[in-house]
This record gives structure tokens, C-alpha cells and sequence, in this order.
């Protein structure tokens, strides 16, 4: 019988999401990969029990993480089950629907019709009573956003949900969706958006929205979905997310981007990190951003990438050098060094 380590919550700093009563741990876990029916249920099981055990309280799914699609959200219902059943007021777990799940009209997008039979299939496959975090995956731009929200608002109001969320809006459609959600009296817990030092998209108004609406934010793949570790430097792993070509493309790790991977590894080096440590430290740097949400394959890298907590505080200096080898003009002497 698993039994959490009682000393979980004496090193993962908790954050304030946005304006909100809600903490959530630095790193949180995401379960797109590695935990669905074609992966090993015992790996899953061992990261998710390790990951609890080092304070990482959050767990974030989808309806269609997989695969197959909904696999994800079976096994973990089957982990809760056998291991956090006494656990359940300790953990942040949240799902979304929005991407496709089903066939026909009604398993796509961000109509009410979708948006509410994924929840509460959802419940069933994780045999929860109610999510934590309910998001709108990403905007529909067919569907008025008074509907879509209107489904979320409806989620916490049935108690199917306690907080609502979206991901993958832009500027201008969060401040739709915030408008529409508190003319519901559901405010919008937190937003969802990809962002890592290779995607800086928030920068550009997104996280000053949020900061100015109240809202969290989660990172999603902070390591660029491993790009920004060591697990490319010697060529293409078998084992990896970028050998199945699919969601990580094995042209996306050109000569340009190794270049750039090469500098990082030797500046996350002198810090005495690795690169992923770095790269999780870096996303969090800003403290509008409560949580990185990452992605592991083994217990080691969550290990590993959860022990950058105990350096989180880059230099100017630091953060200069890494701002010039993402503009792709430094350090090319360091990569060298290290190649
Ligand atoms: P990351 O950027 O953290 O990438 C995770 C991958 O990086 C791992 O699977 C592993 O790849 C590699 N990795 C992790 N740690 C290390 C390490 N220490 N050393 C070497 N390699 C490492 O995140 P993800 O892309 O997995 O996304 C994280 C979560 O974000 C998802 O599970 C999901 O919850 C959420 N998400 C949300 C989306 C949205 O639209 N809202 C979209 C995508 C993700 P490998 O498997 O090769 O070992």
C-alpha cells in the first residue's frame, strides 16, 4: 500500500494563482504523455506516487490524453483509486475538452453540447464526483464565447467543477472569456499557454493580461517537450517523444536549434544545472507564471527536474546571455566547447 512520504510538503514552493484562494505547487505534471493505454502502467504509477511524494499536488489531463484517447484519464482514475483515495483534498487535478474526442459535430471545438458531455465522461473514467480546474482547451472561433463559457460557468454550478480555465486564447479572447465568465459571477481561475525559453509568445501581452485580470497562469511544456534538456545531444534517442516524429518533429532539432541547445547546456553548466533544470527555473522566473506545467517519461526526470527548485534565481548577466543565444547570436563559442 502506497503511503505518501510525510515530509511531501517541506521543499516544493506552492504559488498564488492569480487573485485567487488557489496554490499551486512550481512544477505541476501533465499527463499528455506517457500515461495512456499504450504506455507502462507501472511507470506512470511510480512518477505519479514520486511526484506527490516531492509536493507536486496538481495533475493535469485531458479527455482525449493517450493513447488511445481517454486512456489517460482511465489509468489515472485506476492510480487514484488504488493509491490517493485518502489523498483526493490534497490534489489539483484538472481536465479539458476542446480538441477533438469523439466523431461527428458534437466531440470538437466549444460548444455547450461538447463541452459538457466530455466533463462528465471524464468523471466517469477518473470515477471522480468533481475536477478541480475545468478548461476550454482552446477557442472556438464558430461558437459565440458566452456559450462556451456559459458550459464552464454551468461545471462549477452543477459541482462538477470548483474552477474554471482556458488555454491556447490569445490576448483579446481572454479578456472575452474573463468578461463573460464574470458576468456568470464564475470568475476564470487560470490560463493555460505554451511557453518555454523556445516559445515566447506570452511575453507579448498575454502574461500582463493575466496579471491585470487576476488570473494564474500554467506554463505548458516548459521544456519544449524535451528540446530544452540534454536528451538531444547526441542525436535522436529511441526512446524519445522527437523518434515518434509526431507531436515533437524530428526536423524541428536542425542544426540551428542544436546550436542553440548546445550554448544553453553550457550556461545551465555554470549555474551547476542541467539544462532542463534551467529551462524549468527560467519559466518560472517570472512570478506571474504559478506553475511550469511539465511532461516526464521516468522517475529520473522528475527527480531531476523537480530538484530545480533549490535554484530558481538567475543573474542579469545569466539572463542576458540566455536572451542572446535565443536571438541566435551567442555563445557559440561555449557550444563549441561543449560539442
Ligand atoms: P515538457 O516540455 O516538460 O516535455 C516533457 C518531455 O521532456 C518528457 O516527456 C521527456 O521526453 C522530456 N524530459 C522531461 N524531463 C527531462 C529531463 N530531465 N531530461 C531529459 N528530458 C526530459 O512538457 P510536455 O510537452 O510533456 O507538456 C507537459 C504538460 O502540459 C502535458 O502533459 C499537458 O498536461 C500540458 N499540455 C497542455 C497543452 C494544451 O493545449 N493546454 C498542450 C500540450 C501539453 P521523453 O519522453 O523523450 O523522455
Amino acid at each position: 500500500m502506497y503511503v505518501a512520504d510525510a515530509r511531501r510538503y517541506e521543499s516544493m514552493p506552492y504559488r498564488r494563482c492569480g487573485r485567487s484562494g488557489m496554490l499551486l505547487p512550481t512544477i505541476s505534471l501533465g499527463l499528455w504523455h506517457n500515461f495512456g493505454g499504450a504506455d507502462v502502467f507501472e511507470n506512470g504509477r511510480a512518477m505519479l506516487r514520486r511526484a506527490f511524494d516531492l509536493g507536486v499536488t496538481h495533475f493535469d489531463l485531458a479527455n482525449n490524453y493517450g493513447p488511445p484517447y481517454g486512456s489517460a484519464e482511465e489509468n489515472f482514475g485506476r492510480i487514484l483509486k488504488m493509491d490517493f483515495g485518502c489523498y483526493r483534498d490534497e490534489l489539483v487535478i484538472s481536465t479539458k475538452a476542446g480538441w477533438d474526442m469523439w466523431p461527428g459535430p458534437y466531440g470538437d471545438f466549444g460548444s455547450r453540447k461538447y463541452l459538457l458531455a466530455s466533463l462528465d465522461q471524464s468523471l466517469k473514467r477518473m470515477g471522480l464526483d468533481y475536477v478541480d480546474i475545468f478548461y476550454s482547451h482552446r477557442p472556438d472561433p464558430q461558437t459565440p464565447i458566452e456559450e462556451t463559457m456559459s458550459a464552464l460557468a454551468d461545471a462549477v454550478r452543477w459541482g462538477k467543477a470548483l474552477y474554471v480555465g482556458i488555454s491556447a486564447y490569445n490576448p483579446a479572447q481572454t479578456m472575452e472569456a474573463v468578461k463573460s465568465l464574470r458576468s456568470l459571477g464564475r470568475p476564470c481561475l487560470i490560463h493555460q499557454p505554451k511557453y518555454s525559453m523556445f516559445v515566447r509568445e506570452p511575453e507579448r501581452g498575454l502574461l500582463q493580461t493575466l496579471e491585470h485580470e487576476g488570473l494564474g497562469c500554467i506554463a505548458f511544456s516548459p521544456l519544449a517537450q524535451g528540446l530544452l534538456s540534454d536528451r538531444y545531444l547526441k542525436g535522436i534517442p529511441r526512446d524519445s517523444r522527437a523518434a515518434r516524429d509526431f507531436f515533437l518533429k524530428k526536423n524541428d532539432i536542425d542544426e540551428h536549434r542544436l546550436t542553440q541547445i548546445r550554448a544553453l547546456n553550457a550556461l545551465a553548466k555554470e549555474r551547476g544545472q542541467t539544462l532542463a533544470q534551467m529551462a524549468i527555473a527560467w519559466v518560472v522566473r517570472d512570478q506571474r507564471v504559478t506553475s511550469a506545467l511539465i511532461g516526464t517519461s521516468r522517475v529520473e526526470q522528475l527527480e531531476q527536474n523537480i530538484a530545480s527548485m533549490s535554484h530558481r534565481k538567475f543573474s542579469e548577466e545569466e539572463l542576458r546571455q540566455i536572451d542572446e543565444v535565443l536571438a541566435g547570436e551567442g555563445r557559440v563559442s561555449a557550444a563549441e566547447k561543449t560539442a
